[in-house]
């Protein structure tokens, strides 16, 4: 691999910028009208240009896109998360082409991409699966029959969906049909499919999920994390390792992970999800992602491992150089994703000029940004501006670095949620590492 085509932006597209230079690759990023001069554009080695500031129209678009790495010259393309991170169709034409996609197979893609459908290979290799329909749900019969099995409140779920979006709640069986029709058409008008399954709902749930990279003939755990402080089934905080959970739990956690990874002869990095249900004590499957994730980072604090490098290694065709018993954790790590929102004001976003920024430093200190003083933050993409990782010996002590960095951070020109995350990480909940996925719907807008 000689030349990087990267088809992202953001934060993740400097993340990676920075592995390749650091391993001699140099790099082409994909470029938006809105994003000519951004940070990541200014590092990047040269720039391609993708379309209009639409993200529909340029990294969203598989043509664009595809039309701008073939112009590049580059012999690999790096998706990052989101965007055609996911799209088995953008995998396969980039393979097609000859080039080198640095992620898993187009049909690892299609099969985990189609949450129904992992579901039951998830099953098939002996993980512990979320009681649910068996399956996409197509008829009012199906509807009728998995409801009576899997009892309310129950999940629909679109299974296409993705970022938290596309699951809806029914509480009560005389709610289910109505909740069916719109669950679909949602989903067709937001995915472009419109197929839904179910599930139980967990009340209360957290959310753990395991590193896994394999390079097609083996695979490997990097430890877990716990992302269970979300705002509508999106993380805000994630951490490593998730020591919330029984030591037996997550062994068997870890355990069925690789066995998935292995049974689809997974290469590259990808996540497995979980939720835990804390009356239960038990865990249960409910996803993968086959792509890099954006809390990615606290596993690299915690392992000293750069996935994105791995990620590389394995995509050029290497075997996994790591056995499981390379894989030490050590100390605890957390991440919190700070967003041009402003959270006083139900989080509406405030995109504009950034005047000044001091990120927060010293040590075990990290912050992962796309955006510097000067920088223009664009209504067009989605409002995260920068992650704040911190690493120390104990989770306590992670906390009250995690305190201090927060502190230090001085942005001005736009709203953000940096007091809204203070507030978060000085929680009793929190502190007491407790806190559940709806911690806080419950305990911030309390109606
Ligand atoms: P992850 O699944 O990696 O933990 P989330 O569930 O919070 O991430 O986000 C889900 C998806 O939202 C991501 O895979 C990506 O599609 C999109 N997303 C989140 N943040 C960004 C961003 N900064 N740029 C582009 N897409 C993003
Ligand atoms: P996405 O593909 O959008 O990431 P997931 O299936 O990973 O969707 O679920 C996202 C979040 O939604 C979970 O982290 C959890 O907070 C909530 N959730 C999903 N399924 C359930 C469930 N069966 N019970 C309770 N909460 C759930
Ligand atoms: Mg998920």
């Amino acid at each position: 691999m000689k030349k990087l085509f990267i088809a992202n932006r953001g934060e993740i597209a400097l993340r990676i910028i920075r592995t390749a230079r650091e391993l001699g690759i140099e790099t082409v990023l994909a470029v938006s009208e809105a994003d000519k001069e951004s940070t990541p554009a200014r590092m990047s080695d040269s720039v391609a240009e993708v379309g209009p500031s639409s993200a529909t129209k340029s990294y969203l678009s598989r043509e664009s896109m595809l039309d701008a790495v073939l112009r590049s010259g580059a012999d690999a393309v790096h998706p990052g998360y989101g965007f055609l991170s996911e799209d088995a169709r953008f995998a396969q034409a980039v393979v097609d082409a000859g080039l080198t996609w640095v992620g898993p197979s187009p049909e690892s893609i299609r099969l985990m991409g189609d949450k129904a459908a992992a579901r039951e290979a998830a099953r098939a290799a002996g993980v512990p699966v979320m009681n649910g329909s068996d399956g996409v749900v197509e008829t009012i019969d199906d509807l009728e029959a998995a409801a009576d099995r899997v009892g309310f409140p129950l999940l629909i779920k679109a299974a296409a969906g993705g970022g938290g979006r596309g699951i809806r709640i029914v509480r009560t069986a005389d709610a289910l049909e109505h909740e069916y029709t719109v669950a679909s058409a949602e989903a067709a008008s937001a995915f472009g499919d419109g197929s839904v399954y179910l599930e139980r709902y967990i009340t209360r749930a957290r959310h753990v999920e395991v590193q896994i990279l394999g390079d097609g003939k083996r695979a490997i755990h990097l430890f877990d994390r716990d992302c269970s402080m979300q705002r509508r089934q999106q993380k805000v905080v994630e951490e490593a390792p998730a020591a919330n959970v029984p030591d037996d739990v997550r062994e068997q956690m870890f355990k069925a992970s690789v066995r998935l990874a292995q049974a689809c002869g997974y290469k590259g990095a990808g996540t497995v999800e979980f939720l835990y249900d804390v009356d239960q004590r038990a865990v249960f499957f409910i996803e993968m992602n086959t792509r890099l994730q954006v809390e990615h980072p606290v596993t690299e604090m915690i392992t000293g491992i750069d996935l994105v490098r791995e990620q590389l290694r394995i995509a050029d065709g290497n075997e996994l150089q790591l056995s499981q018993n390379d894989i030490v954790a050590r100390g605890h790590a957390i991440e919190v994703r700070l967003c041009a929102e402003d959270s006083e004001r139900n989080f509406m976003p405030s995109p504009g000029l950034i005047q000044s920024v001091m990120w927060p430093a010293g040590p075990g200190v990290r912050i992962d940004s796309g955006v510097a003083a000067g920088s223009t933050v664009s209504p067009y993409y989605d409002s995260m501006l920068a992650k704040l990782i911190v690493w120390n010996s104990d989770r306590s002590s992670a906390i009250s670095r995690l305190q201090r960095a927060l502190n230090e951070l001085e942005i001005a020109g736009l709203a953000t949620t940096q007091k809204f995350l203070s507030s978060l990480i000085s929680s009793l909940d929190f502190y007491e590492f407790s806190h559940h996925t709806k911690f806080i719907e419950e305990s911030f807008f309390a109606e």
